[in-house]
């Protein structure tokens, strides 16, 4: 038997209705039962004396019954059971609720470890629903620091604790140790057994720190370990481009680079011609004019006779990016595939890639299917790159040999993200906007405004400028009051009229969703009514003003997101935030946007408010949750993880076939990976 099939009834006082309790738990063996951590801890490690007590100590007490404990039924619902204990010290009261057997289980002139919290009732210190332990016990469960679980109300507090007890005590020499030795030894840290028994019973808190501190290590280290395994697949040589004139695609480009822009082609033809593979990670915020450094990329990769691949999160950014690249690189071939192009019309541009005739290949997903097949892919770009997993990313660069990527992303990632979510990665910053462009002024306002942003609204149209309205739901829902796109834009319509007001939203058809934002580019409309699919990358530069409905069931990067879609063109522009929200911290959220539009500032307080969660574990990440460690604010550990791994990469630090081994386990169970490195899930 192994530790992962070992059933939780092998354990004592454990029978099949308590197995059912754990499953709700989430716990199914016994691996899982010890690797159920506490929450947090109960010092019992001291006893204090009675008159010592003060209201609101959780403490520790060991005393004996007075007399015996009274019952008294308060009403059908609410029993309350009284007593007194006493100790060298002085006497005190003690209460409990609804606790139908401790009357039963006490005896009076008995001593007892009383746990719980010291309240004031009536001007006198109570002790109020402690638990109670017999002597006899001491040793096992008072006199310790205690762990507190997650429990349900088929399992207490001490079910819990028993259990785990016995399974450590079961499963000795059973648990794999995924770091090793020479790991261990070089940054201190416990072994598996020893980590996990003071996780759950440490003998001082610096013990129970000590064992989690291995257990973020672990996590951190398969993590990364995960990674690089993933990216094995990255190529290290990379093509070298003979070619680096670009005053072609210069000429064509209708504005000249910022220097921000100009500091990032110089580095990325430095990477073309290095013999190195091309990993560079471009950050710039919204409309910093990243595109017309991918399309450079892509020129150049096209002038030395290879082809380019560019994935964008959605249809509607991947036409956009399609039509502005043949706008701007007339004389390239360039194709869009995207899951609606038809079959015909499918087989058509395959062929044309797989004979070489296309030179950049522009699309969504569809890209990765197996049958896209490159004659000489040399170059890929992701767009808005953490909309993707890592694993998608992966698939394309597979698709070539010594391939360059680049990887560009609007939502600036703090840096200990960034670290760890794109490892080896260089990074480029375009840190500048191209000249002309005005600040967006943002207010936050409330509800009651509606009538004056309609009003806003017209005058925008009267300057032929176009307008947002961001709304947090596609329909209507009877549980919830919130603005939807579908009921709001034809209220829109009425309140607005004669000003013609459009729909999108994520549940149309992507043929349709592109037809609109056609005709909102074209001007058809003055008002566009979306949900968030407009997110991400949009440009229509006619656009100058953006209203959020129900702004505070937005992110804050995602609001910095939207923002972003207008103050494209040289107009003044505007954002209204519409919050419908008392809530203090909401709104302290909210002013964040309305008083900055540094994308950086803004993610780190998004990063601050939410936690990184939003980074991973997330379908769309192909990263696994973190249960452990919280990179942002155990930084110190990430680069004591990510050189780990290094040493043991480059033979610093040398490990056996067997520790090896235990790595790959250990990354698969936390990946759920197979041995392809896909997930499965
Ligand atoms: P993002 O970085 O958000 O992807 P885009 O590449 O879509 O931004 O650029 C936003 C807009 O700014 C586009 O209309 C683009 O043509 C324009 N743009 C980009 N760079 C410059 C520049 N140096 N000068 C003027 N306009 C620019
Ligand atoms: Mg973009």
């Amino acid at each position: 038997m192994n530790i992962f099939n070992m059933p939780l009834t092998s354990l004592s006082g454990i029978g099949d209705k308590r197995c059912e309790e754990f499953k709700f738990l989430g716990i199914n063996n016994v691996y899982d039962l010890l690797f159920h951590f506490p929450v947090r801890y109960q010092d019992r490690s001291e006893f204090v004396s009675v008159d010592r007590l003060c209201e609101g100590m959780e403490v520790c007490v060991k005393a004996t019954l007075k007399n015996r404990i009274k019952n008294i039924r308060v009403r059908k619902s609410m029993l309350i059971s009284q007593g007194v204990i006493f100790d060298d010290g002085g006497e005190i009261g003690v209460v409990w609720y609804n606790n139908r057997f401790i009357e039963k289980s006490l005896r009076s002139g008995n001593e007892y470890i009383f746990f719980g919290k010291v309240t004031k009732n009536q001007n006198k210190l109570i002790l109020s629903n402690p638990t109670v332990e017999t002597i006899k016990n001491e040793k096992v469960f008072a006199g310790k620091i205690l762990p507190v679980y997650k429990i349900n109300a088929g399992i207490t507090q001490k079910v819990m604790q028993k259990a785990i007890m016995d399974a450590i005590d079961k499963s000795k020499g059973m648990l794999p140790e995924v770091l090793p030795k020479c790991v261990r030894e070089r940054f201190e840290l416990l072994g598996i057994e020893e980590a996990v028994k003071n996780v759950h019973f440490p003998e001082t808190e610096e013990n129970a720190l000590r064992a989690r501190r291995r257990f973020v290590f672990e996590e951190l280290f398969l993590f990364q370990a995960g990674l690089y395994k993933m990216r094995a697949g990255e190529a290290n040589n990379g093509i070298i481009y003979a070619d680096l004139n670009c005053d072609g695609f210069y000429k064509n480009l209708g504005f000249e680079y910022t220097n921000a822009q100009k500091k990032v082609s110089k580095q990325i033809k430095l990477d073309f011609k290095s013999g190195q593979a091309m990993k560079r990670l471009i950050q710039g915020d919204v409309g910093s004019g990243k595109t017309a450094i991918a399309f450079e990329g892509v020129y150049l990769t096209a002038q030395n006779g290879y082809q380019s691949a560019m994935m964008a999160p959605t249809e509607i950014l991947a036409r956009q990016h399609y039509l502005k690249a043949k706008k701007s690189m007339p004389h390239l071939n360039i194709e869009l595939l995207t899951s609606s192009v038809k079959k015909a019309e499918k087989t058509r541009i395959l062929d044309s890639l797989q004979n070489g005739e296309c030179d950049v290949l522009i699309g969504t997903h569809a890209l990765i299917e197996p049958d896209v097949v490159f004659k000489n892919l040399a170059l890929v770009v992701a767009d808005e790159q953490h909309r993707f997993g890592v694993r998608q990313r992966q698939k394309l660069i597979e698709k070539g040999e010594n391939v360059h990527l680049m990887v560009m992303t609007a939502t600036p990632i703090p840096r200990t993200l960034s670290i760890i979510m794109y490892g080896d990665l260089n990074v480029s910053v375009i840190d500048e906007l191209p000249p002309g462009r005005q600040q967006i002024k943002t207010y936050l306002v409330g509800e009651s405004m509606h009538e004056r942003i309609y009003n806003f609204i017209k005058k925008q149209a009267e300057n032929k400028s176009q307008t947002y309205v961001v709304c947090p739901m596609v329909e209507e829902s009877d549980t919830q009051n919130l603005k939807s796109a579908v009921e709001y834009s034809s209220l829109l319509a009425k309140k607005l009229y004669p000003l013609k007001v459009g729909l999108l939203h994520g549940k149309m058809k992507d043929a349709e969703k592109t037809q609109v934002m056609d005709a909102f580019k074209n001007a058809e409309f003055d008002v566009l009514v979306s949900t968030t699919v407009i997110e991400v990358g949009v440009d229509v530069p006619n656009a100058s003003l953006m209203v959020i409905e129900n702004a505070e069931r937005f992110g804050l990067s995602q609001l910095h997101q939207l923002r972003g879609r207008v103050g494209r063109g040289n107009k003044e522009s505007f954002c209204i935030l519409i919050a419908n929200t008392k809530n203090d911290e909401t709104i302290r959220k909210l002013r964040v946007i309305e008083s900055s539009t540094d994308g950086f500032y803004i993610s780190e307080q998004d990063l601050l408010l939410r936690g990184p969660g939003d980074y991973f574990g997330t379908r769309q990440s192909g990263l696994p949750p973190l249960k452990n460690a919280n990179p942002t604010s155990e930084v110190e550990l990430l680069y004591k993880t990510k050189e780990a791994y290094e040493m043991i990469v480059n033979n610093t630090l040398v490990i056996t076939e067997q520790e090896k081994a235990l790595i790959d386990f250990g990354i698969k169970n936390m990946y759920n990976m197979d041995n392809n490195c896909n997930i499965i899930n």
